[in-house]
């Protein structure tokens, strides 16, 4: 298997012995020439956040995540799940859940973290945490039986 780069995208596309040349899903890739290529390949350590920004507002992100889960030795950040959060999202898919479904709890699962950091941040205690955890996730199980604008 060769690796190529892409001109002008963010991302190695290795190419695959079925696939005669990029997939044209990177079309329509978000990071294409989006900031430097480096963001997606970051070194031991090197914060994340802005790579994974970008894949979230991507619209290739699900054939992105296909697409990569199928060599294990693709390497970097792509469809904001690094090699080792990629291990985890191939056990999922074993267990037949779908990719949209595997993304949307990780995106739920990054913002509950962000939101516990910005609460210790402004001092809120364990307990209180907690309570404005259960509060969004009642809210969310609400919208998803009811629709966003129902739930509002
Ligand atoms: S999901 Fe991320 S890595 Fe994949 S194409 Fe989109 S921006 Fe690039």
């Amino acid at each position: 298997m060769s690796a190529l780069r892409v001109p002008g995208r963010a991302m190695t596309v290795r190419r695959h012995p079925v696939l005669p040349g990029p997939p044209e899903w990177t079309e329509l890739a978000a990071c294409a020439g989006s900031g430097s290529p480096d963001l997606w390949f970051p070194a031991p350590g090197e914060d994340t956040a802005a790579a994974m920004a970008v894949c979230r507002s991507c619209p290739a992100r699900v054939r992105c995540l296909g697409y990569v889960l199928d060599d294990p030795s693709i390497k970097g950040i792509w469809a904001g799940f690094t090699e080792r959060t990629r291990r985890r999202v191939v056990i999922q898919r074993v267990a037949g859940r779908s990719l949209e479904d595997i993304i949307a709890a990780s995106d739920a699962a990054a913002d509950a973290r962000h939101d516990t950091g910005l609460a210790r941040a402004a001092g809120e205690t364990f307990t209180e945490r907690k309570r404005t955890r259960e509060r969004k996730r009642r809210a969310a199980v609400r919208e998803a039986r009811i629709g966003p604008e129902a739930a509002a």
